[in-house]
């Protein structure tokens, strides 16, 4: 099969933006560092797929993430697709000056739901962080940036374990009131089940923060990503972060990280006739030859599954 049956649902929106994250999500938490040349050709070969947002690269420090220590060079070989939007990822103060003399337009600042995860990740608590990226979002909007804020643990933490869901909303709505435009609920190890979707979104409503500032960042490490997907789109969210081939995180290191394929969300999308504009055989052909220069296959079940049908098909009868 090359393309599901449509068959649509009820309670669904008719369209959905796939915000793209493999440039940065999934090549910072592979174990290879790929070369400019196949970053630069990964950007466009997205764009040319279909995708509209691609979160490009970081200017975190490269000490931090080496994998990206290429950020500057990378934008600078950039040719931007029209209509399409390439935000960065940027911890600090530091971290948009260099957004800015790179011409960037949107930018993705990240915020953590527990104090122990700001403190491992950020090397601040909670109440520091927001008041390290207060003068981000200011100085990005004054500069007319667009800025989206990531939500880290929302569905729980390896160290604090269950998360309160009324200390999600209070930690995603401090970041949302500095003046980003949308908010990322990150479930970072993957153990988030639909209920639990249903109920953290329905207290952001409950708070004044409806499904249209939202998005959602799953990870399939316990394999609920699609689900808990299905269950956002059904409380009105319309933009769900995925990774090309669900790169980041190798699924057979321990620090496996699972991040929600794009192929697996778009053959679902396309089955419920949710509209994506995504190309399915063009990223597919994308992810397939990532996997040739990150050295190992596609964790992507619809990768794996619409790859091999292109080896049959291609052997003799
Ligand atoms: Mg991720």
């Amino acid at each position: 099969m090359r393309a599901p049956m449509r068959v649509s649902a009820d309670g669904l929106p008719e369209r959905v933006t796939v915000y793209e994250v493999g440039p940065r999500d999934g090549l910072q938490n592979e174990a290879v560092v790929v070369p400019v040349e196949v970053k630069a050709r990964f950007l466009t070969r997205l764009a040319e797929a279909g995708l509209t947002t691609i979160e490009a690269t970081s200017f975190v420090h490269p000490s931090w993430v080496p994998q990206l220590a290429d950020a500057g060079e990378l934008l600078g070989r950039l040719t931007p697709a029209p209509g399409v939007r390439y935000p960065v990822l940027v911890p600090n103060e530091r971290g948009l000056d260099r957004a800015l003399e790179h011409g960037v337009t949107d930018i993705a600042i990240f915020g953590s739901a527990t104090e122990t995860f700001a403190r491992r990740n950020l090397n601040r608590g909670v109440d520091e962080s927001i008041a390290m990226f207060a003068p981000v979002v200011e100085r990005a909007r004054a500069a007319g940036l667009r800025v989206r804020a990531y939500l880290s643990m929302c569905f729980g933490d390896p160290w604090e374990g269950p998360v309160p869901i009324e200390q999600v909303v209070r930690n995603g709505a401090r970041l949302l009131d500095l003046g980003c435009s949308e908010l990322s609920l990150g479930d970072t190890i993957g153990v988030g089940t639909p209920g639990h979707v249903s109920a953290l979104l329905a207290a952001f409503a409950g708070a004044g923060v409806g499904p249209e500032r939202l998005a959602v960042h799953f990870h399939d490490t316990y394999g609920q990503a699609l689900v808990n997907t299905l269950a956002a789109l059904r409380a009105g969210v319309t933009v769900v972060d995925a990774s090309a081939g669900g790169i980041g995180g190798c699924p057979y290191a321990e620090s496996a990280t699972g991040n929600l394929a794009t192929e697996d969300l778009v053959w679902m999308l396309s089955g419920l006739g949710v509209r994506t504009g995504i190309d399915l055989e063009a990223l597919v052909a994308t992810s397939v030859w990532l996997a040739g220069e990150l050295g190992r296959p596609s964790p992507s079940r619809v990768v794996q599954a619409m790859a091999q049908k292109e080896e049959s098909d291609d052997a003799p009868a």
